[in-house]
C-alpha cells in the first residue's frame, strides 16, 4: 500500500555542465540574468546517446534539474537569509530558492541554442545558465510557455528582477587584455566583453554591501581567467584587468 513507499531515491546524473563560473562568486541569481552566458550540457554513460534528445531541438528553452554539488557537503537548515531580503532577514528554506535545502536539488531554465553531436557526444549547447561549471544534471525537460509561464503570478518578496544595472567602464589595461584574449580566437572568449558586462551590471557584490559605494577591489573568475575590478561610484564598476588563472 501507499505507507509502504520507498521514501529514498538514488539517481545517476544524466549530464554534467560546462560553464563559465568556475567558483560561486558572481554567478547570477537566476538564469536568464546575464544572456551572455553560454555554457554546455554534456550528456553522459547510458544518456549519452542522441537518441534520448530528439526533437528537442524544436523547443527553445529547458529545464534543467540539478544537484547543487559545490556547496551539498553545508547541509541544510529550515530558515534561511536570502539576499533579496538583505541578507539578515530570516525566512522559510522552502519559500526560497536558497542552495542549501533539505534535498539539494536546484531548477533552471535554460535557452537551448543547438545541439551537436560529435566523436560519440552529445552536447546540448545553452545560454543564460546560472550554474557552476561541473554542476552534475539528473534531469532535462522542455520548458512549456502555457503551463510553466504564469504571467500574473505573485513572487512575493521576489517581485521585481534584481538587475542593479551597473554600467560597466573597461580600463585601458582591461581593454588591451581582452583584444589580447579575443585575438585567440578561442570560441569561448568571443563575447566575454559583453559576458564580464551582464555580469558585473548585477552588481555579484554581497546582499548587505547592494546600493552601497566600497573601495574593495574584488576578483571574479569566467572560464580561466581573473578579473578584477572595483566599483568608482554607486553606479558604475570598473573593470581594472584580465589575467590568466595559473
Ligand atoms: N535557478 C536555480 C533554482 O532556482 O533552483 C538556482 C538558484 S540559486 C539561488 C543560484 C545560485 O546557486 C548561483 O548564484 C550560484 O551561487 C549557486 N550555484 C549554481 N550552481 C551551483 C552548484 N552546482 N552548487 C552549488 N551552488 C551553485
Amino acid at each position: 500500500d501507499s505507507t509502504h513507499q520507498v521514501q529514498s531515491f538514488k539517481f545517476e546524473a544524466i549530464a554534467t555542465i560546462e560553464s563559465p563560473y568556475q567558483e560561486k562568486f558572481a554567478i547570477p541569481r537566476q538564469p536568464n540574468l546575464v544572456s551572455a552566458a553560454k555554457g554546455k550540457v554534456v550528456l553522459l554513460g547510458a544518456a549519452n546517446n542522441s537518441e534520448l534528445v530528439r526533437d528537442i531541438e524544436q523547443f527553445s528553452h529547458l529545464w534543467l534539474l540539478f544537484i547543487f554539488h559545490g556547496t551539498q557537503a553545508q547541509g541544510w537548515k529550515p530558515l534561511v537569509r536570502p539576499p533579496r531580503l538583505g541578507g539578515n532577514v530570516k525566512t522559510g528554506v522552502l519559500a526560497t530558492r536558497s542552495t542549501f535545502r533539505p534535498n539539494p536539488i536546484g531548477m533552471s531554465v535554460v535557452k537551448l541554442d543547438k545541439v551537436t553531436v560529435a566523436h560519440k557526444q552529445t552536447i546540448l549547447h545553452i545560454s543564460g545558465l546560472d550554474l557552476l561549471h561541473g554542476t552534475p544534471i539528473i534531469d532535462i525537460k522542455p520548458y512549456l510557455p502555457y503551463s510553466d509561464a504564469i504571467i500574473d503570478a505573485d513572487a512575493g518578496f521576489a517581485q521585481q528582477q534584481p538587475d542593479a544595472g551597473l554600467s560597466v567602464v573597461f580600463s585601458k589595461q582591461a581593454q588591451a587584455d581582452l583584444t589580447q584574449y579575443q585575438a585567440r580566437s578561442e570560441e569561448k572568449y568571443s563575447e566575454l566583453a559583453l559576458l564580464i558586462e551582464q555580469v558585473l551590471a548585477q552588481d555579484p557584490r554581497p546582499a548587505y554591501k547592494q546600493g552601497k559605494t566600497d573601495d574593495k577591489v574584488y576578483g571574479m573568475s569566467l572560464y580561466d581567467l581573473n578579473i578584477q575590478w572595483q566599483l568608482t561610484s554607486l553606479a558604475t564598476v570598473l573593470v581594472l584587468n584580465i589575467t590568466k588563472n595559473q
